[in-house]
């Protein structure tokens, strides 16, 4: 996950709303002049008139596909339910649906995630999980980090005895350019806990998503 930073820079620096947003963010002109630049890139003409409204449109769009750098997915996860009254099997949402975007081309990856946590001591909303892949899906990713950045989040604030996070992603720049390959689906895991250190545990977590690939993927723990 971690890997050389290029710049003396901290990879993940927090500004003071614990979020990712860095502060030299251009303006929105800035950006409108940018989408510009690419439409003329591509061969078209940006003052034609079917393209005059869409370096604005590409820049609200952008709004919503990177909103998460303005949300600190830990926040989602602090209001949480302590009365568990005994429960003590796993939580698991499966089919979680989400749009990212992959860092290396900016294209669409769009797929599901499962979730299973043993809660220790606290439980906490659907609606809480669902924002929390959301916060990290609405950002550039790759699918591995993406993976791991859910369950190690849900591990730091819940302290369950286990997390297992599945995620299965269609790669926009792999099914429209390069290798074209429209069936393929990357299947990426990451086991936590008693997930990783009892087979058994795993196993149930794996039959209940139904995911033939993700139990090969699961042995690996990663
Ligand atoms: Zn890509």
């Amino acid at each position: 996950m971690a890997r050389p930073a290029k710049s003396n820079r901290p990879a993940k620096r927090r500004n003071d709303a614990g979020t990712l947003r860095r502060p030299d963010r251009p303006a929105r002109a800035e950006a409108e002049a940018a989408v510009r630049t690419l439409l003329r890139w591509a061969g078209d003409d940006p003052d034609r008139e079917g393209l005059l409204g869409t370096p604005e449109r590409v820049v609200r769009a952008f709004e919503e596909w990177y909103a998460g750098y303005d949300e600190d997915p830990r926040e989602y996860l602090k209001r949480t339910f302590e009365e568990v009254a005994g429960y003590d099997e796993i939580v698991l949402l499966r089919d979680v649906r989400f749009v990212s975007h992959c860092e290396h081309h900016m294209a669409p990856i769009i797929g599901r995630v499962h979730i299973a946590y043993l809660p220790r001591h606290r439980v906490v909303g659907i609606s809480k999980l669902v924002r929390l892949v959301d916060a990290y899906a609405k950002r550039l990713q790759v699918q591995e980090k993406l993976t791991a950045e859910i369950a190690s989040c849900l591990d730091t604030v819940l302290k369950p005895h286990g997390v297992a996070v599945v995620v299965e992603g269609a790669h926009e720049c792999m099914t429209t350019r390069g290798v074209r390959r429209s069936d393929v689906t990357m299947v990426t895991s990451r086991m936590l806990g008693v997930f990783r250190t009892q087979p058994q545990t795993r196993a149930e977590f794996l039959a209940a998503i139904d995911l033939g690939s993700a139990a090969r993927a699961g042995k690996n723990g990663a």
